[in-house]
Parts: structure tokens; C-alpha cells; sequence
């Protein structure tokens, strides 16, 4: 069974005392995870090592950086390189988060040589994709999304995009508190797993996990998960509050 995935993003949140806080909270509750779920934490580059350090007792319980630049290394002040990353045994890097997209300027180019880094360095990318209200509102949402999917991933080999992870995320519905349905979700995981199927036929498709995130809560989660294409969440605001986010880990399907 493809893998059933909790992943936080703190985007740029918490002090060095506050994320250790969160970190021991959440291990503390000791929430046990089958083989394959896992809870992944998308912290701030500076805390991935004690991160890392401070889940390493649990078992499927992974640390993710949230960004990368494409090349490998040289005079790219204030620049991380997968290259780096990967030094330190990192598991996952979030690549193409609408904020990046639109407070950065990456494009759907740009993403496809940072998912290139990635795995070129054995690092796994959480892929992020999806639509404006505008073009959600024009009904144009399944095109829109297909065309990101092709230019950021569609020059990968099969054997690249088996076990992939993508996150579907609605810009609309990030930190909004406006969840999408379930039901749209499951459409939208549904037509992005069918997009997957025609380039690289069923058995790769069926492998990929498709996240979605988009004001996912602990009284939300159990409902979007459950649906056959949703395959867990990436979680902004909720990951902050252990609680949240550990009902929204306890809310994966086995
Ligand atoms: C996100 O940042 O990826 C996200 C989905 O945020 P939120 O859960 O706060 O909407």
C-alpha cells in the first residue's frame, strides 16, 4: 500500500525554544505508526538537525526541509543546497509551495530543476501544486494543475516517479480556515492520479502519494483522509499545536 503521510509545515514559525517545545510535546504522546504511515515535520532549516535528533525513537517519523535551491553549491549567498541537505540525512524537502510560487517567483521550470536536486541527492521532494480561487472560479482547475504536474515532473523517468509524493493544495483554502470539501479533494486527487496514470501507466500511479493540504484540522482530517486518492495532508497552521497535530497524525488510514 502506498504510503499514508502526516506532514507539518511550520513555514517561518517558532523560536529554537518553542520548536523543541512542539517537537517533545508531540513525541510525547507516543502515537504509534503502522509501516506505511508516516508524520513528516517541514521545519526551518535551522532547526532540521535537532529536529531530526529530537524524533529520532520514533519510528516512521521523518524531518523535512521546506525549500532548496537548484545548484549544487557555489556563491549563492543565503542559499541551501540539496547537496546539503542531504549531508545531513534529511528524508524530504518540500519543493514548490504556493508561497515560494508566488513570494519568490518560482516557476513551474524552476521547480523542475529543484525536484531534479532532490534526486539527484536521494532526497525526496513533496511536490506542491494547485490552483487560485480565480481560476478555481473560471472551473479551470484540472488543467491548470495537469499543466504543473507536466512541466515540473513529466521529464522524469518511471522508476523517479514511483513512490512520489504530491500535495495538492488549493492556494484558496491555505490558512483561510476555507477547507476544501472532501468530495473536491477526492475529484481533484482523482484527476491528478489519472494525469499520473496516462504518462506512466496504473501500477505507477497507484503508487504515488497524493497529500492534500488547505486549513486541514484535527476535525477535518479524518473526513478528508479517508477519501480512496487522499493519501494524508500537508498541514500549515494546525502542525503549530501538538494536539491538533496529533489528532490529524491519529487521523491517517492504516
Ligand atoms: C500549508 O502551508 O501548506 C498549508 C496547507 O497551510 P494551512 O494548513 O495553514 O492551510
Amino acid at each position: 500500500m502506498r504510503k499514508q503521510i502526516a506532514a507539518a509545515n511550520w513555514k517561518m514559525n517558532l523560536t529554537v525554544e518553542q520548536a523543541i517545545t512542539l517537537l517533545d510535546e508531540i513525541v510525547s504522546k507516543n502515537i504509534k505508526l503502522s509501516e506505511n504511515q508516516e508524520a513528516v515535520f517541514g521545519v526551518p532549516f535551522p532547526y532540521l538537525l535537532l529536529a531530526k535528533d529530537r524524533i529520532s525513537d520514533n519510528k516512521n517519523y521523518f524531518v523535512a526541509a521546506q525549500n532548496c535551491y537548484t545548484k549544487e553549491s557555489g556563491a549563492f549567498t543565503g542559499e541551501v543546497s540539496a547537496a546539503m541537505l542531504s549531508s545531513l540525512d534529511i528524508k524530504y524537502v518540500i519543493v514548490g509551495h504556493s508561497e515560494r510560487r508566488e513570494y519568490f517567483s518560482e516557476d513551474n521550470q524552476t521547480l523542475s530543476l529543484k525536484v531534479d536536486a532532490c534526486l539527484k541527492n536521494n532526497l525526496k521532494p513533496i511536490f506542491c501544486c494547485g490552483e487560485s480561487l480565480e481560476i478555481r472560479e473560471a472551473g479551470t482547475q484540472n488543467d491548470y494543475v495537469e499543466t504543473q504536474l507536466k512541466e515540473s515532473l513529466f521529464h522524469l523517468d518511471p522508476s523517479a516517479i514511483k513512490d512520489f509524493v504530491i500535495a495538492y493544495e488549493p492556494i484558496w483554502a491555505i490558512g483561510t480556515g476555507k477547507t476544501a470539501t472532501a468530495d473536491q479533494a477526492q475529484e481533484m486527487h482523482a484527476h491528478i492520479r489519472n494525469v499520473l496514470e496516462k504518462k506512466y501507466g496504473n501500477e505507477i500511479a497507484q503508487s504515488v502519494s497524493i497529500l492534500y493540504g488547505g486549513s486541514v484540522k484535527a476535525n477535518n482530517a479524518k473526513e478528508i483522509f479517508s477519501k480512496p486518492d487522499v493519501d494524508g495532508g500537508l498541514v500549515g497552521g494546525a502542525s503549530l499545536n501538538a494536539t491538533e497535530f496529533a489528532e490529524i497524525i491519529k487521523s491517517l488510514k492504516s
